[in-house]
């Protein structure tokens, strides 16, 4: 079994304990260093307010966090390592990289016109999970990728196939983005064609879809389902969330669950004004809080929850680097 990279040193799957698997200690839309001065000013704030949420999710057991931040949305795996030192929870960051629309593709792709890119995105997640990142030190414990709503671009074709490649080059699991419930089919499409057992891999934001054909498309393959944006009711409301959710367990799917709400607790350059209306239940309690007692009420056993949050985490780990598809 593989030892989990965590931002403070390896750990255990079976140390990992109560794991939310999508949160965001901090992230920074590309662009964000045009207020890079004010950025600074607010880095010790920063880390008293992660220590602060970490302590408030230690009292409700949490145990595990991984903040799949990847590479070109300002990532800083030494602020998390900081965080980490001074709380209770172990913190797991990312190697790879962002969607075309929202990330900082332009880089890889000029290079790619003169190029291999797909070689030199894979030497560098590769590098981030086996030596640390850049001169820290600090290595990454997971590959996160991307696609768009209702289409995965040559761009975003490319991360993947270079995030397959890392993972079978060391074993580490993957973590994925989808955009409004879709393509998540085709991302364990490429990525198995690439030899990645879909055991080994997270289809986050799955639960921005209701639709149950989409999910077991995916879970009849093996992969894990991420339900992990509770609380964003902007982006498709938990009622929706919860229905499918409730389905899934009652037929038996709770194996290739996991929970957690991709919330943002600090924001580079500087914070947006979020109408308190968006924040009302988008915290990284809410599981805790709200939708646990609420799957109980409808008849989900302690047993199948426990499975999802502490389970489910410590297999992903402990088998992708043995997974075969
Ligand atoms: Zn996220």
């Amino acid at each position: 079994m593989a030892n989990v990279q965590t931002v403070t040193g390896a750990c255990s799957p079976d140390a990992l304990g109560t794991t939310l698997m999508h949160e965001h200690l901090l992230i920074g839309w590309p662009g964000w260093e045009a207020h890079g001065e004010e950025d600074r000013v607010q880095r010790r704030e920063r880390i008293a307010r992660c220590v602060d949420q970490l302590h408030e999710l230690h009292g409700l057991g949490v145990s595990t966090l991984l903040d799949p931040c990847p590479i070109d949305l300002g990532r800083d795996v030494e602020l998390m390592a900081e965080v980490a030192q001074r709380s209770k929870v172990r913190l797991v960051c990312a190697t790879g990289l962002y969607k075309e629309d929202q990330g900082a593709p332009v880089y890889f792709k000029f290079r790619q016109q003169f190029g291999d890119a797909l070689s030199e995105m894979t030497d560098l997640f590769v590098s981030e999970l086996t030596e640390g990142v850049g001169e820290t030190g600090i290595r990454a414990g997971v590959i996160k990728v991307a696609t768009s709503a209702h289409q995965i671009t040559p761009y975003e074709e490319l991360v993947l196939r270079a995030a397959a490649r890392a993972h079978r080059a060391t074993g580490a699991p993957i973590t994925t983005h989808t955009d409004e419930g879709t393509m998540g089919v085709q991302q364990l499409d490429i990525l198995t064609s690439e030899g990645v057992a879909p055991s080994a891999i997270v289809v986050g934001h799955s639960c921005g879809s209701s639709n149950l054909d989409y999910h077991l498309a995916m879970l009849d393959r093996g992969a894990y389902l991420g339900f992990d944006r509770f609380g964003l009711e902007l982006l498709h409301p938990d009622r929706a969330r919860q229905a499918a959710l409730i389905g899934l367990l009652g037929v038996g799917f709770e194996k290739q669950i996991v929970l957690s709400h991709d919330t943002v607790w600090c924001w580079r350059g500087r914070a947006p004004t979020i109408p308190a209306s968006i924040l009302a239940d988008w915290h990284p309690t809410h599981v805790f809080r709200k939708i646990i007692p609420r799957l109980r009420e409808a008849g989900v056993s302690q047993a199948k929850i426990d499975t999802m949050l502490i389970e489910n985490p410590r297999r992903y780990f402990a088998e992708a680097g043995t997974a075969r598809c």
